[in-house]
């Protein structure tokens, strides 16, 4: 296997195609991730869900980190590490167009809302219903890497590194007479 970091724009067209990504957060030195969708634009990644746990950890900390992927099988995947700041995008004037972009871009995505719904019934089935949240990740930093089969592995032939190969074998044991 052979991997490459990935330029700016591999890594821009893969967030592009990509929604699916693992939102890590901290408090406390406690580090927390949880799968989300997401919509993406140069420099920004949009998200929508309601107040639980990751909001309630991103407003006292907003560093957060996503990691997305796109793996096809152990040889073949593309990764990709994005550092940002959360911002939330509540419902006043001031961010009134920023949330009507987030939704807009959200909405190409079918039952986008129904996730974060979801999530809401478990964590308060008999109360009412916490408010919904627009957020935004400002991307700050991205790195991006891309494995693909070496020329052995590709003509079909897999074979163990020679460090694997040359572990110690089992002495055999004496059976009893
Ligand atoms: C592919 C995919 C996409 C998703 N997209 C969205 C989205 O766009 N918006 C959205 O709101 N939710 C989405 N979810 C659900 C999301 O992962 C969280 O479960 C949800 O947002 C609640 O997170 P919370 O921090 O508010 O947890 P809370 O409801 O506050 O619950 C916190 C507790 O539940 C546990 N927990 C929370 N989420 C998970 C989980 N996914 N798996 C295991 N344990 C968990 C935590 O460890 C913690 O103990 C998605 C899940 C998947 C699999």
């Amino acid at each position: 296997m052979v991997i490459h970091d990935l330029t700016a724009a591999e890594c821009h067209e893969t967030l592009s195609r990509s929604g699916i990504g693992r939102l890590a957060c901290a408090r406390d030195n406690v580090p927390y991730v949880v799968p989300i969708y997401f919509v993406y634009e140069p420099d920004h990644l949009y998200g929508f869900t309601t107040v639980g746990q990751k909001i309630e950890w991103m407003r006292l900390n907003p560093r957060v980190c996503v990691e997305v992927d796109d793996i096809k099988d152990h040889t073949s995947w593309t990764s990709i590490v994005i550092s940002g700041r959360y911002e939330e995008l509540p419902d006043t004037p001031e961010y009134e167009a920023e949330r009507r972009q987030a939704q807009m871009l959200l909405e190409k995505r079918f039952l986008w809302w129904q996730t974060a719904h979801a999530a809401e019934q478990l964590r308060r089935p008999d109360s009412k219903p916490s408010p919904t949240v627009f957020y935004c990740i400002h991307i700050e930093e991205t790195t991006g890497r891309r494995a693909a089969p070496d020329a052995i592995e590709a003509a079909g032939f897999a074979s163990p590194p020679t460090s694997a190969r040359s572990t110690p074998r089992r002495r055999r044991s004496r059976l009893p007479s």
